[in-house]
């Protein structure tokens, strides 16, 4: 249970964001099914579009959104149409297909920042009907200068509403300057921790934005510790087995799985429509030129 600290890399996402991707990483993959997740912010956003994602496919997947601060329309081809704010969750259960968009309102607060994790689901799910689900009141536990909120899974005696299909957690934790607190967790779960703002000690470990420390399994407590003010989010779960074919939007087993999908994107087949977006859906890029390999969660083909 080595900590493991991943640095992560920036990525452009739409015309006007820039994320930094902390999952999957070449070392380690996977926390548990949290198979993708990005950072973005805080960026000032005052004078500017925010967030425009327009119209684009997913299959095998939970998407779970979570900001800091800002605000994001969320719309879906089941006719979702739901804004999210801070402290609140988007849970978007793919099962074989959805489509969404996500937005800044044209009127929106001047900074945004967040986290955009992916899910994995297993064999059992991931053929299944889509869904969407906001949540607005998550079990909050505080004390000893620290705030966790837990946005999927159960920490500390409490048990989001969230929708999981194996299992997982998430939370954020909030901590004041000087606060230091020792989270019970499970022993067969590995952990990931994600600081976003200030800086953190995690299991022992200095940690600050821009890189996900892997915690591995095998462990009842993890103390948390801050000097100053900071703002962490600790992803969790069962090692997920399966190999996945992760390709754009899509999380999948084979390559072939990835064709069909990206085929019937292309043909308006199986992820429906997203109607109310002012722009057009993103085209899928095209196929590499070499077959697509399942990877376990060590990355092995
Ligand atoms: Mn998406």
């Amino acid at each position: 249970m080595d900590n493991l600290l991943l640095p992560g890399h920036d990525v452009a996402l739409g015309r006007y964001t820039v994320v930094r991707r902390l999952l999957p990483q070449r070392p380690r993959r996977m926390v548990g099914a949290w198979c993708f997740a990005d950072a973005f912010g805080p960026d000032d956003v005052a004078d500017r579009p925010g967030m425009q994602v327009g119209p684009h496919p997913h299959t095998g997947l939970q998407t779970v959104t979570w900001l800091v601060e800002g605000e994001v329309l969320h719309r879906d081809s089941l006719g979702s149409l739901v804004s999210i704010r801070p402290g609140q969750l988007n849970l978007m259960t793919s099962g074989r297909g959805i489509a969404h968009s996500e937005e800044s309102p044209a009127a929106h607060p001047p900074v945004m920042q967040g986290l955009q994790l992916w899910v994995a689901l297993p064999e059992d799910a991931r053929h299944g009907e889509p869904a969407f689900d906001h949540h607005a009141d998550l079990p909050v536990l505080s004390g000893d200068g620290v705030t966790a909120t837990v946005v999927m899974g159960s920490l500390g005696g409490v048990t989001s509403p969230a929708r999981a299909h194996t299992p997982l957690v998430g939370a954020e934790f909030v901590l004041a300057a000087g606060a230091r607190t020792t989270v019970a967790v499970e022993p067969d779960f590995e952990y990931g921790a994600i600081v976003l703002n200030g800086a953190a000690r995690v299991g022992g470990t200095p940690l600050v934005p821009g890189g996900l420390l892997y915690l591995g399994t095998g462990r009842r407590e993890l103390p948390l510790e801050a000097d100053g003010d900071a703002r962490l989010f600790l992803i969790g779960g069962a090692p997920f087995d399966d190999p996945l074919v992760m390709w754009w939007n899509f999380v999948a087993r084979s390559h072939e799985e990835i064709v069909e999908a990206r085929e019937d994107w292309m043909a308006g087949r199986r992820f429906g429509v997203v109607r109310g977006y002012d722009g057009d859906p993103i085209p899928a890029p095209a196929m590499p030129t070499v077959r697509l390999k399942a990877r376990d969660r060590h990355g092995n083909s």
